[in-house]
């Protein structure tokens, strides 16, 4: 499966902003890096916009942690009622027509809004409305979206998986002791 490059921008972010409501701690030097690293130039963090981005980043959880498909779909068309006003095409930088979400005019923060909730949307298209997952380690929190070949990804990151599988191992290890009555 491919994706498009150009709209994945939006769901990295999405990404990025969950994750770091996971990791702590959510401060607007924290914020400004992120956003930096997203390509927005010289990102200005209000205590206002970090109020308003924590309450986007919770929203923009809830389509990652969404159970099913149809509850994605509310999830991420909730998202684009709030964030969304105007969709267009664009061939910026001698690129192939396609959509943004949002342009200069608008705030930091209606611009982190719309292209987060249009990329996602996007992907939602791209992805069947799978690839958006929580990290199945017990109590990491951390999100992703799967664009591995297979698509099959459960966990946030190598190091979650690693952990998951060592904690697996030493449960089995100690159930076969305890049915040994070697450990009670
Ligand atoms: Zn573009
Ligand atoms: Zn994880």
């Amino acid at each position: 499966m491919q994706f498009n490059h150009d709209n994945m921008h939006g769901v990295r972010l999405a990404e990025s902003l969950v994750n770091m409501l996971a990791d702590g701690p959510w401060d607007s030097n924290a914020l400004q890096d992120l956003l930096t690293g997203h390509l927005f130039r010289s990102p200005r963090i209000t205590p206002k916009y970090q109020d308003e981005l924590r309450e986007w980043a919770v929203r923009l959880q809830t389509v990652f942690a969404a159970e099913d498909q149809e509850a994605r779909c509310s999830a991420v068309n909730a998202l684009l009622a709030g964030g969304v006003r105007r969709v267009f095409l664009t061939t910026h930088d001698g690129m192939l027509p396609h959509l943004h979400f949002a342009d200069a005019s608008e705030t930091l923060v209606e611009r982190v809004r719309a292209v987060t909730a249009g990329g996602l949307a996007i992907f939602m298209t791209e992805a069947a409305g799978e690839r958006l997952g929580v990290c199945a380690l017990r109590d990491c929190g951390r999100v992703f979206a799967d664009t591995s070949r297979g698509g099959n990804r459960a966990y946030c990151s190598a190091r979650c998986g690693n952990a998951d599988a060592v904690q697996r191992y030493r449960g089995r290890l100690r159930a076969g002791y305890q049915s040994q009555g070697v450990l009670s």
